[in-house]
């Protein structure tokens, strides 16, 4: 008998492809030049050379059997050492490879965290606005996600409601900084309150509560914004980590698990994710891709037009008299709707050729979200419509 439980997913409709397929329809009809398609966060800038170049190399130097074969459960061991290395570099932190998982990306990084922390029946933790996919990734591990209403003055953490939900049977906290979808970064200061929050909470539980940090925007970060590397304020951090936004490599499904050398258990975490690979059928991410990334970790795409995108976008949508969370990094815009229903407020931006998503469904109604991907004329040809709408809704 067919799963139903997959079956039943077939009836849930994935908001953001609906839109997406919305746009590729329009396209079709009123030509690509006319119609802005912000609904899907991949990267729009091109792979950097080094990347490139460095599979180039690795095909015509490594023997077939290094190239192609079986890897390690746990990932190559050149790729374990240099990603260690290069968090230690970057962020003062003293990783040993031993403390790296490889991962099919972000994905594949959290799939292993909740199961290795969490139990069938615990609860995960998570702030809102939240990325859509969690709840798939955590009822597929048998755990329950439940959502902290979003602080919408600045999109940090509202610690009152943290707190009120933090309770004994909660395993592990959630957080995604550089945000998706509101492009927010949590200070230093909201990262020391929430260290502090887990490690009194751990102590009165009397159990490590973990902190499970997802973090494939990391890189994209602006000018003089304050982004902490969060492992270094909480010693039970997991950190999951794709190289998908950061060198436009989405397809290649590379990433990592970084468990905090201090973490509880830390070393039993790392020895189980082999383990747990073997009941999703995970077994790691393409050795060609882990050979490369043991070269190119700390490389980058040109992400500037994000920035780029971000500025002009911020600027317009404010002076038109949308109200907006400046974002730190990401390529993604969350302004509050301007009708309390943000899926009407998409469905009259759609009409104009506008794609955009609710927030409802990143746990957050009344807002929307930009993902700003796209090429930088394409922002600018857009904001006439956005002030059209700022018109209709009497924001000017
Ligand atoms: N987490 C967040 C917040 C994301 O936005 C995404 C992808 O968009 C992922 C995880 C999954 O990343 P990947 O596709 O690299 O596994």
């Amino acid at each position: 008998m067919i799963n139903p439980r997959y079956t039943a997913m077939l009836q849930e409709k994935d908001v953001i492809f609906e839109i997406f397929y919305e746009a590729c329809k329009k396209v079709e009809e009123f030509g690509e030049e006319n119609v802005y398609n912000f609904s899907l966060g991949d990267p729009s800038v091109p792979t950097p050379e080094i990347v490139n170049q460095t599979m180039i190399h690795k095909i015509q130097t490594l023997d077939d059997l290094t190239l192609h074969g079986y890897c390690p459960g746990m990932g190559i061991p050149e790729a374990r050492a240099n990603i260690a290395a290069g968090l230690n570099q970057r962020y003062g932190s003293h990783y040993q490879a031993s403390n790296i998982f490889m991962s099919i990306s972000a994905a594949g990084a959290l799939a292993h965290a909740f199961r290795a922390v969490a139990r069938p029946g615990d609860e995960i933790l998570t702030f809102a606005p939240c990325f859509s996919e969690y709840k798939p990734y955590t009822s597929g591990a048998g755990v329950s996600l439940s959502i902290v209403p979003a602080d919408i003055e600045a999109f940090q953490i509202n610690f009152e409601k943290f707190e009120e939900m933090l309770h004994p049977g909660v395993a592990a906290v959630l957080v995604n900084s550089p945000n998706n979808p509101s492009g927010s970064v949590y200070s230093t200061p909201t990262i020391q309150k929430l260290s502090e929050v887990l490690t009194r909470k751990s102590e009165e539980f009397g159990y490590p509560i973990y902190l499970i940090s997802d973090e494939p925007y990391r890189d994209i970060i602006f000018e003089g914004v304050d982004c902490p590397y969060i492992a270094n304020y909480y010693p039970n951090t997991i950190v999951c980590y794709s190289f998908s936004k950061s060198l436009s490599i989405p397809g290649e499904r590379i990433g990592y698990l970084a468990v905090n050398p201090e973490c509880a258990d830390g070393e039993q975490i790392i020895d189980i994710c082999p383990q747990i690979s073997r009941t999703l059928g995970h077994n790691g991410p393409a050795s060609l891709m882990q050979h490369t990334v043991a070269e190119t970790s700390l490389a980058t795409a040109d992400l500037s037009v994000y920035e780029t995108n971000q500025k002009l976008l911020y600027e317009a949508l404010t002076s038109y008299g949308f109200t907006c969370v400046k974002p730190g990094g990401t390529f993604y815009m969350f302004p509050r709707s301007p009708e309390p229903d943000a899926y009407e407020f998409c469905r009259k931006a759609a009409e104009k050729n506008l794609m955009l998503v609710p927030g409802d469904i990143f746990g957050c109604p009344g807002h929307f979200r930009i993902a700003y991907c796209v090429p930088t004329e394409r922002v600018e040809k857009s904001l006439p419509i956005f002030r059209k709408l700022a018109e209709e809704y009497g924001l000017i």
